[in-house]
């Protein structure tokens, strides 16, 4: 009896034995196949949201952009300037051209055109003068340069890239901006090149808004301020470039200077992304906007989106900053965020059409 039982136990012993090698074989095959797997449909997720090469990505400036207070005649010309700008811009980088030319071009025609807040379209300053200020910066090897406060150069982010390129400085304002941009043999304008019967209203019915004090008045007002343009590019080596050209806040004064030629406040570049922003500059200097989302990406290990989407809805929307930023990384994935009604933007992707919206 006493030797059944070990027998028994023995071979109950035997089969538990099997049964745990049949399982353990089964538990490797589930934990292999199911690696596997996991790799291959990463993989594949991978091609699918990244190595959207080459990409740009535009901004037009946000505020309280509302449908009700545009005829379908404006919105047209919006998505078609912003269309033009963005062809331009793609087509040179699918000439293997680079993301810092691409740029360039891009916010030329923005600034050449009446609609946005920078070169041509420039708001006035409380004076009633127009002062531009813009900035560059390629992502490839980290060189910056802006111009602040200028009244004559007709696309200061032709200036803000000949003094990242030609000069030892990051940044130069005023007279000096100038006299540097005409030995560049930039093209200068008279001040009247800048002025538009649309802005100086804008102007005058926001300073009188302030004079009244009248409730609420000031608040309507309050959009006019602003409308910066912005570009960035991913082109086919991977490189990473950011500009921004602004004419400011209406309404600004006495040498006031925004974040748009600030840089890693309106616009930032390494080699993991490209932000150009757009909004209340006091808020986005004091910060440090496009430089906080580049930092959380690298520090948190987090995405461009979701690094952008901690700044701006989170952050500044909490102190009463608002706006937005356009931006890219080096797989070409694209974010477009903001916390006001609207944002002009756009963006075209590998082998994709240009794509455009102004409201939320
Ligand atoms: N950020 C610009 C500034 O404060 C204005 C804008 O983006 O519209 O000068």
């Amino acid at each position: 009896m006493r030797h059944l039982v070990i027998l028994t136990d023995s071979r109950r012993t035997g089969v538990a034995f099997k049964r745990t090698q049949t399982m353990k074989k089964h538990i490797l095959f589930l934990l292999f196949f199911s690696l596997f797997f996991q790799k291959n449909f990463s993989l594949q997720a991978q091609n699918i949201k990244t190595f959207r090469i080459p990409a740009l990505v535009i901004h037009g400036g946000a505020g309280t952009i509302l449908k009700e207070n545009m005829t379908s005649a404006q919105e047209g010309a919006y998505h078609a300037k912003l269309i033009e700008a963005l062809n331009a811009g793609y087509e040179i980088l699918e000439s293997g051209g680079s993301s810092e030319e691409a740029v360039v071009s891009t916010i030329i025609i923005m600034e050449n055109s009446h609609l946005f807040n920078a070169g041509k379209g420039a708001v006035f300053t409380s004076e009633g003068i127009n002062e531009m200020d813009a900035s560059i910066m390629n992502g490839a090897n980290g060189s910056a340069g802006a111009v602040a406060g200028v009244k004559t150069i007709k696309n200061p982010v032709l200036a803000a890239r000949a003094v990242k390129n030609n000069s030892v400085h990051v940044m130069m304002s005023g007279a000096g901006a100038e006299i540097f941009a005409r030995d560049q043999n930039l093209e200068l304008v008279d001040p009247s090149y800048f002025y538009t019967q649309r802005r100086k209203s804008q102007l005058e019915k926001l300073q009188q808004a302030e004079k009244s004090k009248e409730e609420g008045s000031l608040n309507r007002w309050k959009d006019y301020k602003y409308g910066t343009v912005g570009a960035v590019a991913l082109d086919k080596n991977g490189n990473i470039c950011a500009a921004t050209s602004t004419g400011g806040m209406t309404n600004k004064k006495y040498g006031r200077i925004g974040d748009s030629p600030v840089i890693g406040a309106g616009t930032f570049a390494n080699k993991s992304c490209g932000v150009s922003a757009t909004g209340h500059g006091e808020y986005f200097i004091r910060n440090v906007v496009a430089y906080d989302i580049a930092a959380r990406m690298e520090y948190k290990k987090i995405s461009l989106g979701d690094a952008a989407e901690e700044v701006i809805m989170d952050k500044l929307r909490s102190i009463g900053g608002s706006g937005g930023i356009i931006g890219l990384d080096a797989r070409g994935n694209i974010s477009m965020i903001f916390n006001t009604p609207g944002m002009y933007r756009g963006y075209i992707q590998k082998n994709g059409k240009a794509k455009t919206l102004i409201y939320k």
